[in-house]
């Protein structure tokens, strides 16, 4: 197995407006989570991927289930009997227009433990991907993700670590103190240009990641929207452009870049290409609603990049 993704999924209901009983134009059912869209980005782009974490024994947690593996993602997954699967609503009041509400607190996911590991996997694995949500979703959690960085350090699976900061869930100094724990251990760290900022009190995007290599990894990836990417690995500085694309849904932009990213550092591609890639999965996942549908395959990556 390539790459392991911990990290939780949510459930995603959809609706034109929630809170009064109302008819509404459309109500759809789906999930969503920023590890497991980087699992579908991976899957899509060819890489045996697995995705780790616990779930609700609900309809919801299989509903997850079933969709990943549909999507040719391998799911090491613990049922928690006795709490559900954390939900989250979008409500779209009129279009163009979104709220988020989330229902995670005494989810599955947020009682992930050390235990409930498949610790095999992560020590097979050339790639483990975690971010700083399961960290931020509490002490059992954050323990599973220290010890899942354990494993991956024992046995030589990189570790590729994306911020994702969430401030509903955490303080900025809180967050910013364990980010840089993680990171320290981490080979590979993804961050937005304001996440970077909050890391390591920099602000430019060439200063950031200078300082985010000072703290250990190899590879500092500053990701910067529709203005592109700004690298430093291994000595070397590289900034890609974004791709000018008509963009209808921004999210999950950033874990399809790092999907891309990760695949071509598995392929032993170069730091250019392995942007190349990632910024072109970025365009392409803003070209149609949704968290990880628009992921692309290797032959929308072609169009776009032969255009
Ligand atoms: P995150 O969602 O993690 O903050 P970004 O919004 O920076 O990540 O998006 C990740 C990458 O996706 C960017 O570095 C860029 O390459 C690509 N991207 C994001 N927004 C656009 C856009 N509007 N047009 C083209 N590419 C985009």
């Amino acid at each position: 197995m390539s790459v392991v993704a911990l990290g939780e999924s949510l459930g995603l209901l959809v609706a034109g407006r929630i809170g009064r009983l109302e008819l509404v134009p459309t109500m759809d059912l789906g999930f969503g989570g920023a590890e497991s869209n980087v699992a579908i980005g991976l899957a899509r782009l060819g890489v045996p991927v697995t995705w780790m974490s616990r779930l609700g024994d609900d309809a919801l947690g299989r509903l997850i289930e079933r969709q990943l593996r549909a999507e040719g993602v391998s799911a090491a997954t613990t049922l928690d009997p006795t709490a559900p699967t954390a939900l989250m609503l979008k409500e779209r009041p009129a279009a163009g227009s979104s709220a988020v509400s989330y229902y995670r607190a005494g989810s599955a996911g947020s009682r992930l433990a050390p235990e409930h590991l498949d610790v095999a996997r992560i020590r097979e694995a050339r790639i483990l991907h975690i971010t700083g949500i399961t960290a931020a979703l509490g002490a059992g959690p954050r323990a599973a993700l220290d010890a899942a960085i354990d494993a991956a350090k024992d046995s030589g699976t990189i570790v590729s670590f994306d911020v994702n900061h969430r401030s509903r869930l955490w303080s900025h100094a809180t967050a910013a103190f364990a980010y840089r724990e993680i990171a320290a251990r981490a080979d590979v760290v993804f961050a937005g240009d304001d996440e970077a900022e909050l890391l390591t009190g920099e602000r430019e995007p060439a200063a950031q990641a200078a300082a985010i290599i000072e703290l250990g990894p190899t590879q500092a990836i500053v990701k910067l929207g529709a203005e592109g990417a700004y690298a430093l690995a291994d000595g070397q500085a590289v900034e890609q452009l974004a791709f000018p694309v008509h963009a209808v849904d921004t999210v999950g932009a950033g874990d399809a870049f790092v999907a891309g990213y990760l695949a071509e550092l598995l392929a032993g591609a170069s730091l250019t290409e392995r942007l190349r890639t990632a910024a072109a999965c970025g365009a392409i996942a803003c070209t149609a609603p949704g968290d990880w549908e628009a992921a692309a395959d290797r032959a929308a990556i072609e169009r776009l990049l032969g255009a």
